[in-house]
């Protein structure tokens, strides 16, 4: 197995490579140098057959990530699947399933035959389930088995995986010795290895054996997503020492994993305050050597519960513009509840809106839809303003609901509609035609 990032280092521009520069409208070098610098990662497990080609870094469209599985209460397979085919519909880049109860080697497979989207997990989920299981005790998690697990799970077609090498020892210490925290440990994993490690008194064996994690990662060319079990899971928790510990490792495995020749990026930061997310990009960017950065909202604001969903948008519309990469969904169900398919729709939406915010500013010289659905608007022609909407659906759903009498003008301010009376006032003026 020759990875994407082997290839692109040996001047091989790949078919995947090739596809992503026609997605994106750039230049086929560009992929090639970004991917070889790794500021480009390419989540392809060659042992799926189909699977949507998707490139996440610099100077590409800010990717948008749905996550789903089972819990303990709610475990229904049925629903994983329609939850994954509402994520595809709703347009999300890749998907991670996250299950961490049933039969999960079934689930992920089912999952990965219902879907095309490029696929990642979490093994530590289904290695701490198992071991529960078997041993009533999570500290009892054989490194061996663990290993064994992922590379099973990776021959499945798992295309990146979400593995929490950075949390270790020194970075537990920075815990407890700044006193804990506000908003306590926010990740299911990360805080089942912090266990493990403080009840066995030895380091994380995925810290540990670094060099064994990125050689099966590059045995099946699968992404390294360096876990952020030490993500703030309140804003006054934002960047305290035990989060930055975390993220200067992580940033320095992704300088290892790179060199190694394994597609690696960086996972962060959880709950940060609006002020602080460009600090935190520029963070992760100038220690990682701008290894792609896959964020988890952030969420900037701790008392919107049921509307998460829109406050994780307004942070991720921020970390898109300051340089995130790829950005994890919040759901409206987000710290309530697992999510249904309505939540699961929900939450793409707001994140792909979120994301294409934040890349008109990232990118201004990429704006061109919106100036077509501006003319659309301004000529009223409703039809071609549908095609350069995000959610045309919605759109037509609505007006039509509220149909005006006159069909040129909508229901909101009907005779006094505006954009009429500009057009009839200015249209021998108007410069910039359709
Ligand atoms: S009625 Fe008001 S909202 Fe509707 S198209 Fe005219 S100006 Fe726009």
């Amino acid at each position: 197995m020759i990875t994407q990032l082997e290839s692109a280092r040996q001047g091989i521009l790949t078919s995947e490579m090739k596809a992503i520069a026609g997605q994106e409208g750039l230049d086929e070098t560009f992929i090639l140098d970004h991917v070889a610098k790794g500021e480009i990662v390419i989540p392809c497990n060659p042992n799926r057959k189909y699977q949507k080609t998707v490139g996440i870094g610099t100077g590409l469209r800010t990717k948008v990530n749905a996550s789903i599985g089972t819990s303990s209460d709610i475990c229904d397979i049925g629903l994983e699947v329609e939850k994954a085919r509402a994520a595809e519909e709703e347009c999300a880049d890749t998907l991670m399933e996250l299950s961490a109860a049933g039969d999960m080697d079934k689930i992920r497979r089912t999952v990965l035959d219902s879907t095309n989207l490029p696929v990642g997990n979490v093994p530590l989920y289904q290695a701490f389930k198992e071991t529960i299981q078997k041993h009533r005790n999570p500290a009892k998690l054989d490194p061996e088995y663990l290993f064994d697990l992922m590379e099973q799970q990776l021959a499945d077609g798992l295309s990146f995986m979400a593995i929490h090498c950075g949390i270790n020892q020194y970075a537990i210490d920075r815990l407890r010795k700044q006193g804990f925290r506000y908003g306590g440990l926010a990740s299911k994993g990360g805080t089942f290895m912090v266990a493990w490690m403080d009840i066995n008194q030895r380091e994380n064996p995925l810290y540990e054996q670094f060099d064994r994690v990125c050689r099966l990662m590059k045995k099946y060319d699968a992404v390294l997503s360096l876990g952020n079990g030490i993500r703030a899971g309140a804003i006054h928790d934002s960047h305290d020492r035990a989060q930055m510990a975390e993220m200067i490792i992580n940033c320095e495995l992704a300088e290892i994993g790179r060199e190694m020749g394994c597609q690696t990026m960086v996972e962060g930061p959880g709950h940060v305050p609006l002020d602080e997310i460009e600090g935190n990009i520029m963070l992760e960017k100038r220690m990682s050597g701008n290894a792609p950065y896959y964020v988890l909202g952030p969420i900037p604001c701790d008392t919107g519960a049921g509307y998460d969903h829109i406050s994780a948008a307004i942070g991720a519309a921020s970390s898109a513009r300051f340089g995130a990469d790829l950005v994890c969904y919040i759901t409206p169900a987000e710290h309530l509840a697992l999510p249904d398919v309505h939540d699961v729709r929900e939450g793409v939406r707001a994140t792909r809106l979120a994301v294409r915010i934040g890349d008109l500013a990232k990118y201004p010289d990429r704006r061109d839809t919106e100036k077509q659905a501006a003319l659309a608007r301004r000529d009223m022609r409703w039809e071609d303003l549908s095609r350069h909407l995000l959610f045309p659906d919605i759109a037509e759903a609505v007006r039509s609901a509220r149909a005006p009498e006159e069909k040129q003008t909508c229901t909101m301010c009907g005779d006094f509609c505006a954009m009429k009376k500009g057009m009839e006032l200015f249209e021998t003026d108007i410069k910039e035609k359709r």
